[in-house]
């Protein structure tokens, strides 16, 4: 199959390079002192951010509970064990309406999870830093819990003055940025107390969720491992994949390889307007991530995307837009073969 649908969870997410894949082959067969592992992921991770810390977890999902529990229990044993019961402890979480998300579940049951309450504030279209003030004056405020996606509605909350909002109250706050590791650096530059970052989204690594942050408040997420975050640990192999990934990220020359990726989606769309019918743009992405994507407008959409899957290889685009009669394409990961293929694919299809 070719995935043209981008970091898509029920598609395998992403590829890993080479040396990541030799990496976790190397690891499997090995033991490991694995809070040793733990402290040198926190450090590549602190290196590669310019977070205080970090930490491993299973997947961002696994981040947003152990996040939030972490602002609830700290690193005390007694509270660690008692999680999900948040009953004696400041368990309410806020967060803008317009970012409950759905990437498989709802983000308000990863929070749940935890033990914690979730109070909205704002509503699905716009949530302003008034509507936050108002529901960040509540007494039992464990933290604020901001999210950067493509997936969340209404105008772009300004992160910056949430969050100080937040501060002022003595409110940590989390942003989930599992689909923007690229942009990590910029949204721990917000302020935020700790970011959730997926590695198997843009960092290609397996799959593992990076928690970059403040000192204590790392150490307090890992403390959860001792508790609820025992469901929810790496795996040796999704650390060793990590810390590759990240040495081979921080060698990257990100100028050419931004150019790169650019040239290739305009180069698609530039060929999949030949194909009579087809109108075809380049946008960027809306969260602000630095990548583009291809927009084709053909006719019958919905038709195409099926048969598109049908075909073989089987070829899988992203699909959010198909009422307008527009097919909307994630390159990234694919190789010119690859595109290759969706272009004849294309032209048999529609001509
Ligand atoms: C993908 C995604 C998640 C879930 O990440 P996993 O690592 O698959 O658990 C959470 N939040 C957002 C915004 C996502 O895009």
């Amino acid at each position: 199959m070719i995935n043209a649908k981008g970091t898509f969870t029920p598609l395998g997410v992403s590829r890993s390079s080479d040396g990541v894949a030799d990496a976790v082959a190397q690891a499997l067969p090995e033991f490991f002192v694995m809070t040793e592992l733990g402290d040198r992921v926190s450090e590549t991770i602190a290196q590669v951010t310019g977070a205080q810390a970090g930490a491993v977890v299973h997947c961002t999902a696994a981040g947003i509970t152990l996040a939030v529990a972490a602002t609830m229990a700290g690193a005390d044993p007694r509270r660690i064990a008692s999680l999900p019961d948040a009953t004696d402890m400041h368990n309410r979480v806020v967060m803008p309406a317009c970012h409950v998300v759905d990437y498989g579940h709802s983000n308000l049951q990863a929070i749940r999870l935890s033990g914690a309450q979730v109070d909205l504030a704002g509503d699905e279209t716009r949530c302003t830093i008034d509507d936050l003030e108002a529901e960040l004056d509540g007494p039992d405020v464990c933290c604020l819990m901001l999210v950067s996606s493509r997936l969340t509605s209404g105008p772009p909350i300004d992160l910056v003055a949430a969050i100080r909002a937040a501060h002022r109250r003595g409110v940590p706050a989390i942003i989930d940025g599992a689909a923007q590791f690229p942009r990590v650096a910029d949204l721990l530059a917000t302020g935020a107390d700790l970011v959730l970052i997926s590695g198997q989204k843009y960092l290609a690594s397996p799959t593992a969720g990076l928690v970059a942050g403040t000192w204590p408040l790392v150490q307090a997420v890992r403390a959860q491992e001792k508790g609820i975050g025992r469901t929810m640990k790496p795996t040796k192999e999704a650390v060793i994949g990590v810390i590759a990934a990240l040495e081979e990220w921080q060698a990257l020359d990100r100028m050419k390889w931004e150019a790169d990726e650019l040239a290739k989606v305009s180069e698609f769309a530039e060929a999949a307007a030949k194909i009579p019918g087809v109108t075809a743009t380049v946008v960027p992405d809306p969260a602000g991530l630095q990548i583009s994507r291809a927009v084709l407008t053909v006719p019958n959409a919905h038709d195409v995307a099926t048969q598109l899957e049908a075909g073989n290889p089987s070829i899988y685009v992203m699909t959010d837009r198909l009422a307008d009669d527009q097919l909307v394409l994630e390159l990234v990961p694919l190789t010119q073969d690859e595109v290759d293929v969706i272009l004849a694919r294309l032209w048999s299809l529609l001509t």
